[in-house]
């Protein structure tokens, strides 16, 4: 029997493996399968979080996989070391101590956390730095100056990865802390639910009896005057109480269309941090990541393609990901650079109209340091030329679609590692060397864009 359910369970995998790659993480491998019985699938999952993900978002994949493997029409059951209450089911880890105070309500922390955005998986990167830090702080120390926590920036770029890590954080140093992790949508959702039902002050005693509250994507509550009203008063209840409150939104505070000024003050009276888009150094690091963790091994030149055809959404980043993954698996090879080309495409190609023109760049740095064009693409290696060289490579990198590959030929045909390495280089020094940091931020100041 047991030998039948671990046969079961690894055709599963390879099935899920190979139809639902973007869903399988690693420690899949630590699931064990107790068997089969009365069309129900058990697998046990020890850590919470884990049990969490698959509940919410791996239920129809695992599903598929079962009837796929067996023929049958079967469903799976995600099960802890001891079984817990159905009830559980639709419930996240968020709120495990809170009291069903007003049974009608639907149980909070509904938003199930994944487990993959904690922090050891988020990389650092001068786009995020400062979010991070404070993100970070408030995970260890909740309540304090940085009330109410506000992290802003464009689509895919992270924020919801910080509050998640910063809840995973909190949960795990303050485990008897009543936590909501929610989305604005949801809180919305609650409230007009509440109102309609007649359930409010079951709502508000829910709300403000929280320790932290963590909203998702704030800048929805613009959209209606009420739920403003009824979260301004939610926040003034917590944050009297020095309650943790952290925020996300796609857009600073003063800039969410429609939201009121008074709102606007209270959001900006902690710590607000934006999220910019990852440069090129952290989305290799992001690709790696990703990467590993689906237990996938991508070689370099791989990553660097896809980290130059995709600069702008990490969420683009894994789809990527993704996509070779699958392709991978159907060509029944590891990826290359072909499949990689194949699946993402080729950079855009440079030149005016789509982004600066590699001649732009060049005239700025060799005005700028004196230094002549042959010189630059010379193998001469003396400080007054290497450094104008490095700094070239790197605004190419920054400005243009240009690969590493591209570059390094421009450069006297130097290979991709060169240009990485002057890159690390420069952005090293900028870090270290003020005045040199300056001189960088002056020479990307003269480099206009053409209109898109
Ligand atoms: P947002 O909420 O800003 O739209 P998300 O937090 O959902 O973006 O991030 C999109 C994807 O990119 C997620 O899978 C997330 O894990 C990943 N991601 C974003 N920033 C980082 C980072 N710095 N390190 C690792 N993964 C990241
Ligand atoms: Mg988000």
């Amino acid at each position: 029997m047991a030998d039948q359910d671990a046969r079961l369970w690894a055709q599963m995998l390879t099935h899920l493996r190979t139809h639902h790659p973007a869903i399988c993480r690693q420690w899949f491998e630590d699931i064990v399968p107790l068997g089969l019985a009365s069309g129900i699938l058990r697998l046990k999952v020890t850590p919470t979080l884990h049990r969490v993900y698959l509940r919410k978002d791996c239920t129809e994949q695992f599903v598929d996989a079962a009837r796929a493997v067996t023929g049958r029409l079967v469903s799976v059951r995600f099960v802890g070391d001891v079984d817990e209450p159905e009830e559980d089911y639709a419930r996240g880890t968020a709120a495990p101590q809170t009291p069903q105070s007003a049974p009608s309500l639907p149980s909070f922390g509904e938003v199930a956390i994944n487990p993959d955005n904690n922090f050891e998986n988020f990389v650092i990167g001068p786009g995020n730095r400062l979010a991070h830090a404070a993100a970070q702080g408030v995970g260890e120390k909740p309540g304090s100056e940085m009330n109410p926590l506000f992290i802003y920036g464009g689509v895919g770029l992270g924020k919801t990865h910080l509050l998640q890590a910063t809840c995973l954080r909190l949960l795990e140093r303050y485990p008897g802390a009543v936590l909501c992790y929610i989305s604005c949508e949801e809180f919305m959702t609650r409230y007009f639910a509440s109102v309609q039902e007649g359930q409010l002050i079951a709502f508000r005693q829910k709300f403000r009896e929280m320790d932290i509250l963590v909203i998702d994507d704030i800048h929805f509550l613009a959209k209606r005057e009420r739920s403003q009203e009824e979260f301004f008063h939610t926040f003034n209840t917590l944050y009297q109480a020095s309650k943790q409150i952290i925020l996300s939104s796609d857009a600073a505070p003063e800039v969410i269309p429609h939201l009121e000024q008074r709102l606007i003050s209270r959001f900006k009276q902690g710590m607000v941090a934006e999220v910019e888009p990852p440069d090129f150094e952290t989305r290799v690091a992001i690709i790696r990541g990703k990467a590993g963790l689906r237990g996938m091994k991508l070689p370099e030149d791989v990553i660097f393609h896809i980290a130059t055809c995709i600069d702008t959404n990490i969420r683009e980043l894994e789809g990527a990901i993704t996509t070779l993954q699958f392709t991978a698996r159907v060509e029944g090879r590891p990826p290359d650079i072909e499949m990689a080309r194949s699946c993402i495409g080729d950079p855009a190609p440079s030149g005016p109209g789509s982004t600066l023109n590699i001649q732009v760049v060049i005239s700025a740095v060799t005005e700028f340091y004196g230094v002549k064009l042959t010189d630059l693409q010379s193998k001469k290696r003396p400080q007054s030329v290497s450094m104008p060289r490095q700094v070239c490579m790197y605004l190419l990198r920054n400005n243009t679609r240009y690969s590493l590959e591209e570059i390094g030929g421009h450069f006297g045909g130097r290979d991709h590692t060169t240009v990485m390495h002057a890159i690390k280089a420069v952005e090293k020094r900028r870090k270290a060397d003020p005045e040199f940091n300056e001189q960088v931020k002056q020479l990307q100041g003269q480099l206009v864009k053409p209109k898109q």
